[in-house]
């Protein structure tokens, strides 16, 4: 369930004060999964008027008029959020959701693959995404299953969605409303892929337990990474023919592996044939920015997307919105930074994960493959500057927080 989700119901309670929790209850029964209602709303939150009130948020409003298919080029969406209709107009809305089956899924980006469902723009899509490894490592695989990966089907996406009135040079803007995890995830070490993968030579294999209600990664005994789940590969069609592999991302997106793309976030992508073929596919339950190990927590999960021509601007490649306060909710503890120094920023970026690999060695006990494969699952690579040549600095954030108190 998503903040706008959240925002929803916020409005709902704002507007009919006598409602009470059973009532409530009875009219969102989708809100049920996903714990948003643990989350957000105790039956005392429900039940007092003035926390109510404070709950409203006017940070957390449903769709930031950004985000809207608002140009006059635009169409305007056919399945509107019900904003001030009564919960029954939200139900309804819901039960309009598009769905992709879940067997429509491919290997490549091929703008020859018939499209798995056509919508209007400013539809809500589901798709049902399958993890990264396509079911080829179960939550009980040893590290051999790493070893013996079949490459020819990795990385599935989920459509293609065709979307209407979508025209090459348009813009494809995904609104990214609610993932849904299972309660597993794994993270691999798979040789020779990687920013170390010369150092790393053999199989490696860890499986997390995602609990999405609490929101919480069980990475390891003491270390707890957050919840904070997106697809890693999220694109459009090229204009192309032909097939194209799926592991490198293009102007037209996919395999990005951009952890800000969360629920709240809207993607623009350029659009490069007609309808635009939308997919997506590789869903993350946790990573850092630059997933050096080549892997996050890899975890199947249903996504819901609303997918919108837009007119009134265009993009060379992908670009992204980010909610008011989404980087200081994920960024609000303290960290401890490594750095690289260099002339080359990849070879800077190594140094700064190696230093990483050896202060988690060092302070917490971690063997270098945890170590790496934690640096993957949970430190933020930054440019620090390009400026001062003939050298650059990298550094790259281990967030303290995510170990147990035990072991700060
Ligand atoms: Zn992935």
């Amino acid at each position: 369930m998503t903040e706008a989700w959240a925002a929803l119901v916020g409005h709902h309670l704002a507007e009919e004060p006598e409602l009470d929790f059973d009532a409530f209850l009875e009219r969102f029964p989708a809100l049920m999964d996903g714990g948003l209602l643990r989350r957000h709303f105790s039956p005392e939150l429900l039940a007092a008027p003035a926390a109510r009130a404070a709950w409203v948020d006017p940070d957390l409003r449903p769709l930031p008029a950004h985000t809207s298919a608002t140009s006059p080029n635009a169409p305007r969406p056919t399945c509107r959020l019900g904003l001030g209709h009564s919960g029954r107009g939200l139900l309804m809305h819901r039960h309009s959701l598009h769905e992709v089956r879940a067997e429509a899924f491919n290997y490549v980006w091929d703008n020859a693959i018939p499209p798995a469902l056509e919508v209007e723009s400013g539809t809500e899509v589901e798709l049902h995404v399958r993890d990264a490894g396509d079911e080829q490592i179960g939550r009980d695989s040893g590290a051999e299953a790493v070893g013996s990966l079949d490459f020819s089907h990795v990385n599935p996406v989920s459509g293609p969605v065709f979307v209407k009135d979508a025209k090459a040079g348009d813009v494809l803007a995904v609104e990214i409303l609610e993932l849904r995890p299972g309660d597993w995830g794994w993270t691999a070490i798979i040789p020779g892929f990687g920013l170390l993968a010369e150092e790393f030579p053999e199989p490696w294999l860890r499986i997390s337990d995602v609990d999405g209600d609490a929101r919480r990664v069980r990475f390891a005994e003491g270390v707890t990474l957050p919840f904070e789940p997106f697809p890693g590969t999220i694109g459009v069609a090229k204009p192309e023919p032909g097939p194209h592999s799926i592991v490198p991302p293009s102007a037209f997106g996919g395999n990005l592996d951009i952890k800000h793309l969360r629920a709240g976030t809207t993607l623009f992508l350029p659009v490069g044939v007609e309808g635009a073929l939308f997919s997506v596919g590789d869903t993350h339950a946790a990573m850092g920015d630059g997933e050096v190990c080549g892997t996050a927590v890899e975890a199947a999960m249903d996504i819901v997307v609303r997918l919108s021509v837009r007119r009134d601007f265009s993009v060379p490649a992908p670009q992204y919105t980010v909610a008011a306060g989404e980087l200081a909710r994920t960024e609000a503890g303290p960290y401890h930074v490594t750095t690289g120094v260099g002339p080359d920023l990849m070879e800077a970026t190594r140094g700064a994960t190696r230093a990483m690999i050896e202060h988690l060695g060092h302070i917490r006990g971690l063997d270098r493959q945890e170590a790496y494969a934690l640096c993957s699952v949970a430190c933020d690579l930054r440019i620090h500057e390009v400026v001062d040549a003939p050298n650059w600095v990298v550094g790259m954030f281990l967030p303290q927080a995510i170990f147990d108190e035990e072991g700060r």
